[in-house]
């Protein structure tokens, strides 16, 4: 028998005095651990909870994605963007971006996700609106992880419900305008949220601001409707012609001529599909990450914001998580700039 040799692993590091309490669940990156709510803030599933909590953004999950027309899968949107691997998930994130730390400033919370049940759409909506509108009248601002775009329609409606119908602008990004009437006969497809909200008279055509238009749908007939309901659009070439910063200009004004407030929703194939790939009805030619989270920044900080969703993330489709961190990004930008409103 020899003595044993040193045991280098032992020096190769510097050791807390209890290694196993070094970290506790909330100061750990995401890495290989569970994986919870979005950044690891309380989850709050329910509306005693919720209540409680004094929430000032709730984060709430839609994983639905029966209105989609092309490649399906954003029904795991919600999961993929809560954990998306951005790193720094705790919550002592800095936004060098805004200089504020979000999570200390706002009371941010996860609301879980709407009980959506598979094969029942119109169901999966309903129970999505209510979600959300009890969200809504806790006072707590709701942002809405998506799913497909159909569930803009019971979310806008729930915020707009709250708030009192046509009194909230909406912001809407988006290669697709999603006016149609019916997609395939169906009035609740993915393509046509934005009809309902406006034939609905749950926001005011005026009011509906669309960025990023670009590529062959809808066709021609649809935005003579939408001219007809006083809709604003501006398309990717316009932000090519004239920048992203004098449209998001044009857009807030636009959005805030006659209501206080916004609601933002965002479809994440906006962005090119070279840098957004895991989504439904990607279109070639469509905006930057680095113009819309600046167009996020800038929205949510000037405006009064009612509620936001981040929709269209299909994991089956993403490369290396790049759509489900871009999405997750769009979230905290926004909340940084919460954070920055509250605290001046
Ligand atoms: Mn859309
Ligand atoms: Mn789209």
């Amino acid at each position: 028998m020899t003595d044993a040799p040193d045991f280098r692993l032992e020096q190769s590091e510097l050791r807390a005095d209890d290694e196993f309490t070094e970290f506790g669940s909330s100061d750990l990156e995401y890495y290989v651990d569970f994986r919870g709510t979005f950044h690891k803030v309380p989850l709050c599933p329910d509306d005693p909870s919720l209540q409680a909590s004094g929430a000032e953004v709730a984060i709430v999950g839609a994983p639905l994605d029966d209105g989609t027309s092309g490649r399906p899968g954003a029904r795991f949107g919600p999961m993929a963007i809560r954990s998306a691997p951005t790193a720094f998930g705790t919550l002592e994130a800095w936004s060098i971006q805004l200089d504020v730390e979000p999570f200390r400033l706002l009371n941010v919370v996860d609301a879980g996700d709407a009980p959506v049940v598979s094969s029942r759409h119109a169901r999966g909506l309903r129970v999505i609106h209510e979600k959300v509108f009890r969200v809504a009248r806790t006072g707590a601002i709701p942002i809405v992880l998506g799913g497909d775009h159909s569930i803009t329609y019971p979310s806008a409606a729930a915020v707009a419900r709250h708030a009192s119908p046509k009194t909230v602008g909406v912001v809407h990004f988006d290669t697709h305008a999603d006016t149609a009437d019916s997609v395939g006969g169906s009035l609740i497809s993915h393509g046509t949220p934005m009809r309902r909200l406006i034939d609905e008279g749950w926001v005011a055509g005026r009011n509906f601001v669309q960025v990023g238009l670009h590529g062959y749908w809808p066709e021609k007939e649809t935005f003579e409707w939408m001219r007809e309901q006083d809709l604003r659009w501006h398309t990717a070439v316009e932000i090519e012609e004239r920048g992203a910063e004098a449209v998001i200009s044009d857009a807030i004004a636009e959005a805030l001529d006659g209501p206080d407030r916004i609601y933002l929703s965002v479809d994440i194939d906006v962005v090119d599909p070279g840098m957004a790939p895991g989504t439904g009805t990607p279109e070639p030619g469509g905006m930057l990450p680095r113009e819309l989270l600046r167009a996020i920044r800038r929205i949510v900080g000037q405006v009064d914001l009612a509620g936001m969703d981040v929709v269209e993330v299909s994991p089956p489709y993403d490369q290396s998580e790049v759509t489900a961190m871009l999405a997750h990004r769009c979230v905290l930008e926004a909340l940084s700039a919460l954070a920055v409103k509250k605290g001046a």
